[in-house]
């Protein structure tokens, strides 16, 4: 079967030096198998998400060298199939609606523990009455959807699968949202639909979705769906330690080539930063010598950032 791999950026603001990277591992991952690569545009969230976005993002990475094989898509444009997942998990009994504030569930939630992921639900609105939920209703509280995680044993699910970069892994699965309180389908729940529908057989992204994938394998398996091979790529750090972001200096394409760094070199960075770079002889030196175990599994600490106030 033809591996298709796809990278899934969310329009939200200029790619820095780490989604590139991440990008070029995804679509080095997918070439040397030579199989099909794919770009999908997680806008989801309207408010944050624009077209100006999409553009730049899509243009950094076609000016690092990476092409993809369909007009990439984007999640705005189909609620319809998220909705019919959500149906599905409905029909199924597995759906609650939860009235939980943000603030709430911080307050509600213990520190992190065991195999829970960071931010897991600790459960309120699993068992409401139907009176319980007509009063916040009533009240005019919007709520959102869960899925309702239940293991075999009754307890919250275990799932452990095999990271092509990170390896074993293992974790518990909450009662994850599916659709959010202002309408708007859920990350966790797009992004299993989409992979499916896009016959996607291998996800590479940042590592912080790691801890999110037991989730979606979860989700994945209730629906029915295929699992994907996985491939979480290490995050790139600021000198200090903090995610790379803007304010550490040039991070982004755009901002390194006003300083008169080409897109050809930031492609060099990259592929050194990844072991990846040989002989001058490019991507397609490095499509022959990427092996997922190749990459490094530590956070990827990007030195001699030009300061923005200096420059
Ligand atoms: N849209 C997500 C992000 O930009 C990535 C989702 C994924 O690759 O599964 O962080």
């Amino acid at each position: 079967m033809t591996t298709i791999g796809r990278f899934a950026p969310s329009p939200t603001g200029d790619l820095h030096l780490g989604n590139l990277r991440t990008a070029l591992v995804a679509w080095l991952a997918a070439r040397a198998e030579t199989g099909r690569f794919l770009v999908r545009l997680e806008d989801l969230d309207r408010v944050t998400a624009s077209i100006d976005h999409e553009r730049s993002q899509l243009a950094d990475l076609a000016a690092i060298g990476l092409d993809w094989d369909e007009e990439p898509v984007r999640q705005s444009e189909r609620f319809e199939r998220y909705e019919a997942a959500i149906d599905q998990l409905g029909d199924a009994g597995l759906t609650y609606p939860c009235f939980c504030t943000r603030r709430e569930i911080r307050e509600a939630a213990s520190a992190p523990h065991g195999e829970f992921p960071d931010g897991a639900y600790p459960g309120t609105c699993r068992n409401l009455t139907a009176s319980e939920q007509a009063r916040p209703a009533a009240a005019g509280r919007r709520p959102a959807l869960r899925l309702r995680a239940v293991g075999p044993d009754g307890e919250a699910p275990i799932v452990d699968f095999v990271d092509e970069i990170a390896g074993a892994y293992r974790g518990r699965v909450d009662d994850v949202v599916l659709r959010r309180n202002d309408g708007v389908p859920a990350y966790n729940l797009a992004v299993v639909v989409d992979d499916a529908a896009q016959g996607v057989s291998q996800v590479c992204r940042g590592d912080d979705l790691l801890s999110s994938t037991p989730r979606q394998i979860h989700l994945q398996r209730l629906l029915g769906l295929s699992v994907p091979r996985y491939l979480h790529v290490p995050l790139a750090l600021a000198p200090s330690g903090e995610r790379l972001a803007k304010r550490h200096g040039a991070v982004t394409l755009g901002a390194l080539m006003l300083r008169g760094v080409t897109a050809g070199e930031v492609q060099d960075r990259l592929l050194a930063s990844l072991g990846l770079a040989g002989n001058n002889d490019g991507l397609p030196g490095a499509i022959r010598r990427f092996a997922p175990h190749r990459i490094p599994r530590q956070p990827w600490i990007v030195t001699d950032l030009d300061d923005r106030r200096a420059g």
